[in-house]
């Protein structure tokens, strides 16, 4: 037998050998004769690049939280608050002081991203609940269904490998003699928009991912328990939150996707990975929009020049007003 000649069954008969002599069990060989169709739903790349996150890429994609800080960043002066000087109406009868620390909502601060994560989340569930709800519908909240739109749906959006690239440089075009510099990521997100469109979904905001891992739960909306009576955000449990999150697992590879929580129903995502190599995955009716978000926000890529939450649709920043 030359290797070059051999056919597919005896190849894997060498395999099945060599794994046989290593004492590996090898894999069970089909019943079924029938030719083997990809039954499997994500998007495989051919090479599997990996990255390390928490190496800084000052001109390329890198997860929230992984650039520099400024001085003043989570500085405390313990000279300063903010507080409630009526003590008269305080069951203690005590002065209450909330000390302020210096923060810079940047998404890259390595000390200041939770809270810009945080913040952003609430503006996202904040625009839902801005979109009119269902007439005499007592459930005003940003889950609550809409006329015409149902209730917030999560869709994923994977770039296939041929166009993965995308996400770094820029592409000079010519248009009636003018030259025009315009970023690759722009164009590949605006192709997401219309993959995601054509699917069904009516609009939204998208955040975008430049990379996974395997042990990213894209749909963990439930593990976090938030305490609704709670008025803003409890930085303890914001960092605790953080803390638990797989940002930490260190096999994390090139694998762009945009995620967005919006309105719409997905229909014929088979045939649009048919015709374009794209998949459109619906994670369904959102519990939490502000859960999504901030969980989707703590993976978020963040580059310079480009936003990390974009709206698009019937929710874009054009139409919105309309509403
Ligand atoms: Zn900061
Ligand atoms: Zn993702």
């Amino acid at each position: 037998m030359t290797w070059g000649k051999a056919t597919d069954a005896q190849l894997l008969q060498v395999l099945h050998d060599t794994h046989v002599s290593l004492g590996i069990p090898p894999f069970p060989t089909p019943k079924s004769a029938r030719p083997l169709v990809v039954t499997k739903k994500s998007n495989q790349y051919s090479v599997r690049h990996y990255v390390d996150v928490k190496v800084c890429r000052p001109l390329s994609w890198n997860l929230v939280g992984n650039g520099a800080s400024y001085e003043l960043c989570g500085h405390i002066w313990y000279d300063e608050g903010k507080g409630c000087l009526e003590v008269q109406d305080h069951p203690d009868r005590n002065i209450h002081v909330r000390l302020i620390a210096g923060t810079c909502f940047r998404f890259e601060c390595p000390i200041c991203y939770r809270k810009t994560c945080a913040r952003e989340a609430s503006r996202i569930s904040e625009r839902f609940e801005r979109i009119p709800k269902v007439q005499g519908s007592r459930d005003q909240s940003a889950e609550a269904p809409a006329p015409g739109l149902g209730r917030p749906i999560h869709v994923v959006v994977s770039v296939p490998e041929i166009e993965a690239d995308m996400v770094d440089g820029q592409t000079l075009s010519c248009h009636g003699g003018k030259f025009k510099l315009k970023s690759n990521y722009s164009m590949l997100r605006r192709k997401a928009y219309k993959i995601a469109k054509k699917a069904g979904f009516k609009g939204g905001c998208c955040i975008f991912h430049p990379f996974a891992n395997d042990k990213m739960h894209e749909d963990s909306q439930e593990e976090a328990i938030w305490d609704k009576t709670k008025e803003g955000v409890d930085l303890k449990w914001l960092k605790g939150y953080f803390d638990e999150q797989d940002r930490h697992v260190s096999f994390w590879y090139k694998r762009p996707h945009f995620h967005f929580i919006g309105y719409g129903w997905i229909e014929g995502a088979g045939e649009l990975h048919e015709s374009t190599g794209w998949i459109v995955k619906n994670l369904g009716v959102r519990e939490s929009v502000y859960h999504t978000a901030l969980y989707q926000l703590s993976h978020a890529g963040v580059k310079k020049g480009t936003q990390v939450v974009t709206w698009m649709g019937c929710m874009g920043n054009g139409v919105y007003y309309k509403l």
